[in-house]
């Protein structure tokens, strides 16, 4: 009897695995047509100067619009990365997210800075730094302000090739990020080896509650080690007004966070940012 459970187990465990499989094959397959089929959008989260609380950039969030659905980055990007399709899709990102922040500037509005994320897989891309360099000429964007956010898994994953890549573009006058970090291996080391403008701290870092004071102090520390080195400090994920005080008190220069604002689409933006201004201008 014990063996038949078994038996049976083993069947249902590996019919789940099948389907999994399968299902990412499926997306697998649904994704190499995303590009050209316009399925792909972008949102764009406010990045707040903390000491006037003015937006001063926006964070570019890819999102896939499938049958009716709106997926998240999380549940195609790594499935994307496991093939060259991440090349066409980051991309398309790029020319995206360039193109709205040229649009902005030929409206006057050219103190916005984009951050476009960039998977390491996009490093093998030898078209990479071509497209971006094509992008910023097309839109008619200074370079400077375009700034690349790349995680610490990726530039381990390769440190020739990467440090390679991100030299060509700091090369062409684009600001580099390290994003998410205090996640994995944080190293500090990663902040001297490689040329990186700012430093993203991950939003798991903010305190669950304010007793953990704790985090308080690896944040504080971070901060102030990062400055040391010329680099500046974005904090992401600030949802509470105790988030706040946290990132004045340590001297924090922006934030992103729900507390604010989530990811908006272009239009949204349009509306609150830029037609709102503009309304009050000629008024
Ligand atoms: P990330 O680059 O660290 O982006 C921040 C994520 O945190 C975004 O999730 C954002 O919506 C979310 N977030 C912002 N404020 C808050 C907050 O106050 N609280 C909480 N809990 N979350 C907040 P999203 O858009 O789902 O993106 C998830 C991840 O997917 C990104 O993390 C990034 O690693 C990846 N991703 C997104 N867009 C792209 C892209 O265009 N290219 C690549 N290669 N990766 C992307
Ligand atoms: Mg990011
Ligand atoms: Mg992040
Ligand atoms: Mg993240």
């Amino acid at each position: 009897q014990a063996k038949s459970l078994g038996r049976n187990r083993y069947s249902f465990f590996q019919k789940r695995m099948e389907e999994q499989l399968s299902r990412r094959h499926q997306i697998e397959k649904d994704l190499e047509t995303a590009v050209e089929n316009n399925e792909l959008l972008l949102y764009f989260q406010p990045v707040i100067n903390v000491e006037n609380e003015n937006v001063v950039g926006f964070e570019a969030l890819v999102r896939w619009k499938f049958k009716e659905k709106i997926v998240p980055p999380d549940e195609f990007i790594s499935i994307a990365e496991q093939s060259e399709a991440i090349w066409s899709i980051g991309r398309w990102i790029i020319r995206e997210a360039i193109a709205v922040l040229g649009g902005w500037n030929a409206l006057g509005y050219a103190d916005y800075s984009m951050s476009i994320n960039l998977s390491s897989v996009q490093f093998k891309d030898p078209e990479l730094v071509s497209c971006i360099e094509t992008c910023i000429e097309t839109f008619n964007v200074p370079a400077f302000q375009v700034e690349f956010e790349i995680t610490e898994t990726a530039l381990w994953r390769d440190l020739k090739e990467s440090r390679r890549v991100i030299g060509k573009i700091r090369e062409l006058g684009c600001r580099i990020a390290l994003d998410d970090f205090g996640t994995g291996f944080s190293s500090i080391s990663h902040l001297q080896k490689f040329p990186i403008d700012t430093v993203k701290i991950d939003k798991s870092l903010m305190p669950g509650s304010f007793d953990g004071s704790k985090d308080i102090a690896i944040i504080m520390g971070l901060v102030a080690m990062s400055k040391m080195l010329g680099i500046d400090v974005v904090a992401e994920g600030v949802e509470t007004d105790a988030h706040l005080s946290l990132c004045k008190a340590a001297g924090i220069t922006r934030i992103q966070g729900y507390l604010y604002s989530k990811p908006l689409c272009k239009d949204t933006i349009d509306e609150l940012y830029i037609f709102a201004a503009r309304s009050q201008e000629t008024r």
